[in-house]
């Protein structure tokens, strides 16, 4: 008797270990669980004839039994979760969700630090009645160098400086190297006075490092009426300065040449980090000053080229970089910083 017994267990043990394995859906596998070890499955049914046992046999057959049924739970258990896997990856290959998009709850976006510095330079400007003026990214040769009296022989024109588009029909097109051309295309249309500041995207051929970049920002500032003088500038740049770097900020003003302003100057900041104090400050390196902005008078030529009588008008001009300014004011040390996105120096800010 109990050897019969034990080839029965042996036969459903084989029987259902080789079924489980080649189940091919939850379903199926489900019928078989319950035809194997439901409340009449087989071994179910074998367990009941446990009561005709002798006391002996039952010793020996009671355990066996018990562990193929534990055998065939684990066995039912591990291809089910195996059949369900698949059915999800299945399922996820037929449709385009994305699991790598970010979950709810959204991270909330925040200003990049260069909208940051635009901004609080152009609030200052705003303040001393300089209006938005825009122009295009993609300039002609006249607007974004023979009108601002940068002749054809100087550097800024070279290949090596400027990305160039070839125009087969006339003069070729440049992606602009500084916003000027939006203060040549305002001085074109609108008679003085005239207060603009022209923020925006500018393109040359640097190579990426620390402090260079092929692509940054610009703030540029005209300001055109008549008896407009250095004085007016130094006021005005002072003013904008102490905004951006505080009332004690200390502003110096170097002879400096620029093709498009005569005189041309260049507008240094005394370094907010040391004061001029630490001779190894790796911001000033240890000169004390921050050279910030370019600035000077419109040259009489660049007034002429756009109709603009320089016997009774004058102007002043001026341009800084954003990135150099944000740099500075939020003690960025690499430039590649505002571009690489890397979360985790953005949401500083
Ligand atoms: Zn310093």
């Amino acid at each position: 008797m109990i050897e019969e017994l034990k080839n029965k267990l042996n036969l459903i043990e084989t029987n259902y270990t080789s079924k489980i394995q080649a189940c091919k859906n939850v379903k199926d596998l489900q019928d078989l669980q319950v035809a194997a070890i439901g409340r009449k499955g087989e071994l179910t049914e074998l367990l009941k004839s446990l009561k005709d046992l002798s006391l002996e046999e039952k010793k020996i057959f009671g355990p066996l039994s018990n562990a193929l049924k534990i055998k065939l739970s684990s066995l039912f258990e591990a291809k089910n979760a195996e059949l369900e896997n698949a059915a999800i990856n299945e399922e996820l290959n037929k449709t385009d969700l994305d699991l790598t998009l970010p979950a709810f709850p959204f991270n909330k976006g925040g200003r990049h630090p260069l909208a940051i510095a635009q901004k609080r330079m152009t609030d200052i400007l705003s303040k001393l009645g300089f209006i938005w003026a825009h122009g295009p990214f993609i300039e002609d040769e006249y607007h974004n160098f023979d009108a601002l009296n940068i002749p054809a022989h100087h550097p800024a024109r070279d290949m090596q400086d400027t990305f160039f588009i070839k125009n087969p029909h006339k003069s070729d097109f440049v992606l602009r190297t500084h916003t000027s051309g939006v203060q040549i295309r305002t001085m074109q249309k609108q008679k003085p006075p005239i207060r603009i500041m022209a923020p925006g995207r500018v393109f040359r051929k640097d190579s990426l490092d620390a402090t260079h970049s092929p692509v940054f920002h610009q703030i540029e500032g005209l300001y055109v009426d008549k008896n407009v003088s250095l004085a007016d500038l130094k006021r005005d740049l002072t003013v904008f300065m102490q905004g951006l770097f505080g009332k004690k900020a200390e502003v110096r003003f170097r002879p400096s040449f620029f093709p498009f302003t005569e005189p041309s100057v260049e507008v240094d900041v005394k370094c907010v980090f040391c004061e001029g104090k630490d001779k190894n400050c790796p911001v000033c390196k240890g000169s004390g000053w921050k050279e910030m902005m370019g600035a000077g008078i419109v040259h009489p030529n660049v007034l002429r080229n756009c109709q603009i009588d320089p016997e009774v008008y004058s102007g002043y001009a001026f341009g800084m970089g954003v990135e150099r300014l944000a740099m500075f004011s939020l003690g960025i040390k690499d430039i590649r910083a505002f571009y690489e996105n890397d979360i985790r120096i953005l949401e500083q800010f």
